[in-house]
């Protein structure tokens, strides 16, 4: 029940149709609500393609226990311009959108005033427990139209694919921003990306893109091939080898860590080169283990990154237009996303799910 005591399909006047779980076993099945009307600064659409992110499943799941129901998924939004507040002025009817994991930030403090909305400790989340301005719930991109602050929307490049660029919104841009801050962007350099999934196949054609020397350090020798032929990946490694993991210590000048569950650091650590950089992206439930010797004898840092702002996920989609980067996407509808959600904790997607919500998902 929303604040003001009304029903989510009786709070606002748009009426909207998406699939929410209920409780924490994150079943999803359709589910009727509403969007707010379209106010001067915002921006009406269609979803069309939405990606499922790992973060779907914690959320769904409770795994960080603060999730709310019922629970409507989705922060890997793209989809057409239906509508437009009168003040809107970048955006017009029947263009392409790109929606990621925020709609709301606070527009004052330090961060919003640097572009860093992601940081703002008043952002407002696309879905999940979070409260728009009007104190209502927000609800993701699983449904079938969306209205978004102008500020939050970004402009999809022309030839950029809506399917395969719809995750670059959340796993594109959490990866690529890291890089760009802590100069892991610069050519040459010798970059590791750890679990190749959703956000580390990303990650390695960024770095890839940037001029890196990239190795992929995975839990499975399955994905070697792809990792080097379909991703340009220089190496691969399989983490529990640990021979090899010793005879690759010392090379890398920076670690990008996007595994969603607990694992041991300590050999990855030992990858680094002196002086170097580790960068935890992936959010499990539970702490890891940090090791402080191996962190001080080589003056390493371990530090953490959250998807990035609004003007540079516009960046970095452009940048990915530019290059050619999408992710490798499987397409599926929406009475399939149960079952594409079982997968993903399975770890059996290569490498993205995109549920093709415009053809798919129909008010009941
Ligand atoms: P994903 O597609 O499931 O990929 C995660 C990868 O981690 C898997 O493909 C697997 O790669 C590896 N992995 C999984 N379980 C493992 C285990 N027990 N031990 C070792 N490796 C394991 O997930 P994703 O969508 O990329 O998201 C990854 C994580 O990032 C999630 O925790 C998500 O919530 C988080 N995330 C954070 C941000 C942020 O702003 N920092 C944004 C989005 C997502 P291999 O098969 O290669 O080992
Ligand atoms: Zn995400």
């Amino acid at each position: 029940m929303a604040s003001s005591g009304k029903s989510p399909e009786e709070e606002h006047p748009v009426k909207a149709f998406g699939w929410a779980a209920r409780d924490a076993s994150g079943v999803l099945s359709p589910f009727k609500f509403s969007r707010r009307a379209t106010g001067k600064k915002d921006i009406r659409f269609n979803v069309l393609y939405t990606g499922i992110c790992h973060s779907d499943l914690h959320h769904l799941k409770n795994d960080w226990g603060s999730s709310k129901y019922p629970l409507v998924p989705g922060h890997e939004i793209a989809g057409v311009v239906t509508e437009v507040g009168s003040e809107v002025k970048s955006f017009k009817v029947g263009d392409k959108i790109g929606v990621g994991c925020m709609i709301g930030s606070c527009r004052t403090c330090e961060d919003c005033a640097d572009n860093l909305e992601n940081y703002c400790s008043k952002k407002v989340l696309t879905y999940d427990g979070a409260r728009y301005y009007d104190g209502t719930m927000t609800f993701g991109g699983y449904s079938d139209h969306m209205t978004v602050d102008e500020h939050f929307a970004i402009h999809w490049p022309e030839n950029l694919p809506l399917d395969g660029g719809a995750p670059l919104l959340c796993a594109g841009i959490t990866t690529y921003s890291p890089m760009k801050y802590f100069g892991l962007d610069k050519p040459g350099l010798h970059i590791g990306v750890v679990g190749l999934g959703g956000l580390g196949h990303v990650a390695v054609k960024f770095a890839k893109a940037f001029g890196a020397k990239v190795t992929v350090i995975s839990s499975t020798p399955s994905k070697k091939e792809e990792a080097l032929k379909n991703f340009m990946a220089d190496s691969f490694l399989v983490s529990r080898d640990t021979e090899a993991m010793q005879a690759a210590a010392g090379t890398l000048h920076g670690i990008l860590d996007t595994v969603s569950a607990v694992h041991p650091i300590l050999p990855l650590l030992s990858l680094l080169k002196n002086h170097s950089k580790y960068i935890m992206l992936g959010a499990p439930e539970k702490p890891l283990e940090l090791p402080v010797f191996p962190m001080l004898m080589g003056r390493k840092i371990v530090a953490g990154s959250s998807i990035g702002g609004i003007k540079e996920t516009q960046e970095m989609l452009n940048f990915a237009a530019e290059h050619g980067i999408t992710a490798d996407v499987e397409v599926i509808p929406i009475d399939y996303v149960n079952t594409a959600i079982e997968r993903l904790a399975k770890n059996d997607v290569r490498y993205r799910f995109v549920i093709d919500v415009g053809n798919t998902l129909k008010a009941a």
